[in-house]
């Protein structure tokens, strides 16, 4: 573990520049919204992981383009994290295999990314939830315990 107080605006800056040119070449724009800067105790290299899986399975998702929100709220004791895709959303039977190793619907996929996710999140004593978007598509909300300082 190397976990340390991150400041949650750079790792979310930092995965979001890394993605935005290659969403651009599928017409994919990603909006970075930040209520309020908050500092994390976290291990920064798999926060930053979980944030990248989470966003390229959103644009992998987004055949026809359009806008992935990506979003950062909190309240006194939790930061929220919200990645708001435009895709398709997620068929409710398999939506209890999400998190299984090998599950994927892609040709080239491994099936591990949401995996990892949930067991680095867990790692830090929070929470990965899905909701299926009113609209278009879903959303996953990352849920992290502020450790004050
Ligand atoms: P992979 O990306 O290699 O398929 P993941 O563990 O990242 O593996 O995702 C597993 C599966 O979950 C995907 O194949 C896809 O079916 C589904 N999935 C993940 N994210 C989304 C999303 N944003 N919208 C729709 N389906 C998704
Ligand atoms: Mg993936």
């Amino acid at each position: 573990d190397e976990k340390k107080f991150e400041k949650l605006s750079f790792m979310l800056k930092d995965v979001v520049t890394l993605l935005r040119s290659q969403a651009k070449l599928y017409n994919i724009e990603i909006n970075l919204q930040i209520e309020k800067e908050r500092m994390i105790f976290c291990d920064r290299t798999q926060i930053k992981q979980v944030l990248i899986n989470l966003i390229k399975n959103a644009v992998e998702e987004m055949k026809e383009g359009g806008t992935i929100n990506v979003v950062a709220q909190s309240n006194e004791t939790n930061c929220f994290i919200s990645i708001i895709d435009e895709g398709p959303g997620i068929p409710e039977h398999i939506l209890h295999k999400l998190r299984e190793p090998f599950f994927t619907t892609k040709k080239d996929g491994t099936g591990l990314g949401l995996m990892i996710s949930y067991k680095i999140i867990e790692n830090h004593q929070g929470s990965i939830e899905i909701q299926q978007n009113k609209g278009k598509g879903s959303t996953f909300q990352i849920i992290l315990p502020i450790n004050h300082e």
